[in-house]
């Protein structure tokens, strides 16, 4: 296995499946048999999910809400994200403990990265809610922040295409993929990875971010145990 501790980062979108919003049972299935695999080699494993398929910030405040008020709203879809992922995970037999940036004793341990990191060593899921627990910010920003504090070796970002590519693959035909590119190039080429304030963060801190498809069956695997699946994205 390449990595030993792994940040994975799922958008809010993926757990849709076919749905238009919300969470598909069967697709949460999908990504804890997924998430099995790795755990089942020793890989330690933490991850940050996203908000989006519930609530946005930038949404409610285009309908005139409050941009903050929005943005604590999405934090807390997170927290919904990250409950129904959690026992997910724990069907398929895996400890997990959920952490969140917004204090909810009730439900989730507050983030102390000492405690999370403790967590990992013994072999549990770490799952990181509310985001960074400030409005303004991405869970894409949570992420990248959650990993260099517990050290991850990388950051995975699950989505639904299979790397970054010259233009958009969905859009243009003509797109190609780079299996690895630099973090200038990206910048230079003003291709879209991750939001800015992620991505300089990462940059700044020489976290590698490895971006894939979640969606087929075996690619966390493959990406962990060092094959060439996805776009590698380092100094
Ligand atoms: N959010 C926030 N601070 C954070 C993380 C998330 O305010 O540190 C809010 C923000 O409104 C965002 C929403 O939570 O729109 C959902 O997160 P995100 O858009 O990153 O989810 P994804 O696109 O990955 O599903």
């Amino acid at each position: 296995m390449k990595y030993k501790r792994i940040l994975l980062k799922l958008s809010g979108e993926a757990l849709m499946g076919s749905r238009q919003h919300g969470i598909d049972p069967a697709r949460l299935k999908e990504y804890a048999t997924e998430i099995k695999q790795v755990t089942d080699k020793g890989i330690q494993v933490a991850i940050v999910i996203g908000g989006g398929n519930i609530f946005r910030g930038v949404a409610g405040a285009s309908n005139g809400m409050d941009r903050v008020q929005g943005d604590y709203m999405g934090m807390l879809a997170t927290m919904i994200n990250s409950l129904a992922l959690q026992s997910a995970l724990e069907e398929e037999g895996i400890h997990t403990r959920l952490q969140s940036a917004i204090t909810m004793e009730a439900i989730a341990e507050p983030f102390i990265r000492r405690r999370a990191v403790r967590h990992l060593e013994k072999g549990r899921v770490v799952i990181f809610g509310a985001g960074t627990g400030n409005p303004y910010f991405t869970t894409d920003s949570a992420a990248v922040l959650r990993a260099i504090e517990i050290t991850a070796d990388v950051i995975l970002k699950g989505t639904r295409v299979d790397g970054i590519y010259t233009a958009d693959p969905e859009k243009d035909a003509s797109a190609s993929k780079f299996d690895h590119i630099t973090f200038d190039e990206v910048m230079e080429k003003g291709l879209k990875v991750m939001d800015m304030t992620a991505f300089t963060l990462s940059q700044e801190n020489k976290l590698p971010i490895i971006v894939f498809d979640m969606n087929k069956k075996g690619n966390l695997f493959r990406v962990v145990s060092g094959e060439n699946v996805g776009t590698i994205v380092t100094n």
